[in-house]
């Protein structure tokens, strides 16, 4: 056996890697440096692949022919700068697999949406009756799909981390749903590095693929003549009419695709499944992606009506009093905030705070001002939150425990008014991840 391939981050998809790589014929080596989770463990052990955790031997890692990275290892970390130091190529776990699949892969990237959107795509397939598997950045990754079998489509979340290990990797379809500045302290505090590895989406596209993006986006507008490919452009937007494209018009999404310039696909924005104007612009993309693959109207149309909507993203809980209460845990930045609080239709106790990655509260304050009547803040420093609305809305509690949180906002609500956990900040000072936070809002919800 001429070629090692070393992984090092052992969690799905460096776990998913491995097992691939060993299908494949490689010599597999797995490090990590902190603890392999007891089912990774496992997997390894049963697969008889060789692995290490708590150190990173150098030795053993840097006589690698390619490394493959877990995205949540930093170009920094000393052990990648001395193998890209000596020539060994590091690449993502979706590259890897990129090599051994001829699915038609359809890519969705972004800021905000790449879930929702990847989840709406794949039910849109599925409801189809296409032989299609969902993965990449949410659920099962690439590598271990593909031990299963190489299906005829697949729809591939993908991070901007495990874009800038993807070199060769062609998207059939491509899907950037908005950039917005995140993540800045992998990217040298450099926008524009994080916006280049969005872009890497679209490397590769060959005549005949397409890339659809959001017009309405300004930082995705600037950089697209970045692209020198010959992907066919598909853009969505809200108002401004496109064709092809999608946007709306009269209350109704209309969305065309150059093969049928004269046969639009029309849907009320009322009878989608998703709510919001941001949901909107992810279904325009779906049924962009739809059209493109002949799938018909009337299918197309159900997809969009029946989707049930991924967990902690704008999920309606249930209501107590007269009080609905909306879970949207998983936005932890401002501008998923933004559009939390953009389709709000009630008075609103919005419950927000926490980790706050540098955030602008500025953007929110004409829809604080509008939409909101108290802040809960649930959070260890919640003095940017007072800054900012001190003065926009009637009253900002502090609360340091979900259980404080939603009583102060039950006890605070009328009837009729909404209760918005949408904290546009990450959740580790009080939570163990933004998934913790929901489950808790949802638990303390139920037992009122
Ligand atoms: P991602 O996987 O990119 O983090 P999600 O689909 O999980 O995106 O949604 C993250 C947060 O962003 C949620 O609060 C959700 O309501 C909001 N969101 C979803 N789609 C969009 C969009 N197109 N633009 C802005 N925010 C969005």
């Amino acid at each position: 056996m001429d070629k090692r391939i070393v992984i090092l981050g052992s969690g799905e998809s460096g776990t998913g890697a491995a097992l691939l790589a060993q299908r494949k014929g490689y010599d597999v080596f797995v490090s990590d440096m902190g603890m392999i989770g007891e089912a990774f463990k496992k997997e390894l052990t049963d697969a008889g692949i060789a692995f290490e955790e708590g150190q990173h031997t150098e030795s053993l890692i840097l006589n690698a022919t390619e490394i493959i990275k877990s995205p949540g290892i930093p170009h920094t970390a000393p052990l990648v700068k001395q193998a890209l130091a000596k020539g060994i190529p590091v690449i993502s776990e979706i590259e890897f697999a990129g090599r051994y699949s001829s699915a038609k892969k359809i890519c969705i990237t972004g800021t905000n949406g790449k879930t929702t959107t990847t989840s709406l795509v794949y039910h849109l397939l599925k409801t189809a009756g296409l032989d299609v598997a969902v993965g990449g950045n949410i659920g099962t990754s690439y590598a271990r799909l593909l031990l299963e079998k190489d299906y005829d489509y697949v729809v591939l979340e993908i991070s901007s981390f495990q874009l800038d290990d993807m070199y060769a990797f062609r998207a059939d379809i491509a899907v950037i749903t908005n950039i917005t500045p995140d993540h800045l302290d992998r990217y040298d505090y450099q926008l524009q590095h994080y916006i280049n590895a969005k872009f890497r989406i679209t490397q590769n596209q060959l005549q005949g693929d397409v890339l659809i993006y959001c017009d309405d986006d300004a930082l995705t507008k600037q950089n697209l003549q970045q692209i020198q490919g010959n992907a066919v452009l598909i853009p969505f937007a809200w108002d401004t009419p496109h064709k092809p494209g999608a946007y709306v018009k009269d209350g109704s999404m209309i969305c065309t695709i150059p093969e049928q310039i004269n046969n639009p696909f029309t849907m009320h924005m009322n009878e989608l499944s998703l709510k919001g104007r941001h949901n909107g612009y992810n279904s325009m993309a779906a049924a962009i992606i739809g059209q493109v693959l002949n799938i018909r109207k009337e299918t197309i149309r159900e997809s969009l009506m029946s989707f049930q909507n991924v967990e902690h993203r704008l999920e309606p809980v249930m209501s107590v009093g007269g009080v609905e209460f909306i879970n949207d845990s998983k936005a932890t930045n401002v501008n998923s905030a933004w559009y939390a609080l953009e389709s709000m239709e009630k008075p609103t106790i919005w419950i927000a705070g926490g980790v706050d990655k540098g955030n602008d509260y500025l953007l929110l304050k004409e829809l604080v001002k509008e939409k909101v009547r108290i802040i809960v803040c649930l959070g260890l420093d919640n003095r940017k939150i007072h800054e900012a609305f001190g003065t926009e809305v009637d009253m900002i509690v502090n609360t340091t425990s979900m259980n404080e949180a939603v009583h102060v906002a039950h006890k605070l609500a009328k009837p009729g008014e909404a209760v918005l956990l949408s904290p546009a900040c990450a959740s580790f000072d009080l939570f163990k991840n933004y998934e913790d936070r929901g489950r808790q809002f949802k638990k303390e919800v139920k037992a009122l």
